[in-house]
């Protein structure tokens, strides 16, 4: 048995993603004994008011709001956080899109973003890590970035020859995609809802979502944490600028998510010690022994 207590670290690109991606799983693991390290590059600061009953005029600091927000989806989650301090890059809307605001995450180089983020798992020497995968999960341009740069900085923070001036060297045991909402999950939770005869919050969404059985193999780890759905929920919904409660994020019952799909899914993308797939644990080949980096 390990002596130290296991180690995960999310890396996200705004408030409120480590709440809507692998959330349950996060609850699961804190409850577990398992300490949780999320970071967060972006201030969420170009983030729009989603929130029906919020009134954007009514909020004079979007930044310190997100910040709040953040704080108590931590406190709900019972994980450390840290923000990596880039400026969010806003969804760039229109046709053709507009060029990305001066001075914004997606624009700062990898090499120079990916220095505090070497420190911190230098620092917190996690065993296994997550991120987005090379889409960015979503196409926002600070989620590509986000792969982009947590791609760099696990490579880089178990090299001694880089960043010389961010720690001792680490190398995370596990890296791990997220891909909390693939297909499967949306046509299996449509079905069951068509079942009970409700209407489908994916319905619009999977009449051009096309069939793409090879991303979807791509799926290697499905981690049981239906106990932790309502966890995730009541920090999603601690980003009250972000969710409205009664939209689509809510909108499927909680018994038939438990129901239907009763896992958070993930791609291993990488790992230095032995495993099995398909596995249903992100520290699978983890558990026995002391990982020294
Ligand atoms: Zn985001």
């Amino acid at each position: 048995m390990s002596v130290e207590p296991l180690r995960l670290m999310h890396v996200h690109a705004h408030p409120d993603d480590e709440s809507s991606k692998g959330a349950a799983t996060t609850a699961k693991y804190v409850a577990e004994g398992v300490d949780v390290h999320v970071v967060t590059c972006t201030g969420g600061e170009r983030g729009d008011v989603l929130n029906p009953k919020i009134d954007p005029a009514t909020i004079e600091d979007i930044q310190a709001v997100r910040r709040a927000e953040m704080d108590a989806a931590r406190e709900i989650l019972g994980v450390k956080q840290d923000w990596l301090g880039f400026v969010d890059s806003g969804w760039p809307d229109g046709d053709p899109k507009p060029p990305l605001p001066e001075g914004c995450f997606a624009l700062v180089p990898v090499e120079e973003a990916a220095e505090p983020l070497v420190r911190l798992i230098r620092t917190f020497r996690p065993h296994v890590m997550t991120t987005y995968d090379e889409r960015g999960g979503y196409p926002h341009p600070d989620h590509i970035a986000c792969h982009l740069v947590s791609m760099e900085a696990f490579r880089a923070a178990a090299d001694p020859e880089r960043y010389p001036d961010a720690g001792e060297p680490w190398q995370v045991a596990k890296l791990y995609f997220h891909h909390t909402f693939n297909r499967p999950r949306a046509v299996a939770i449509s079905e069951a809802m068509e079942a009970a005869g409700l209407a489908s919050p994916y319905a619009d969404r999977l009449k051009e979502w096309e069939p793409d059985p090879a991303w979807d193999a791509r799926i290697t780890t499905r981690v049981p944490c239906a106990e932790w759905f309502e966890t995730r929920d009541r920090a999603l919904l601690a980003h009250a600028t972000q969710i409205d409660p009664d939209g689509f994020w809510f909108a499927v019952p909680m018994e038939v998510q438990q129901a239907t799909w009763p896992h958070e899914d993930y791609e291993l993308v990488e790992s230095h010690v032995p495993t099995e797939l398909p596995e249903t644990d992100l520290f699978a080949g983890l558990r026995d022994g002391v990982w020294e980096g």
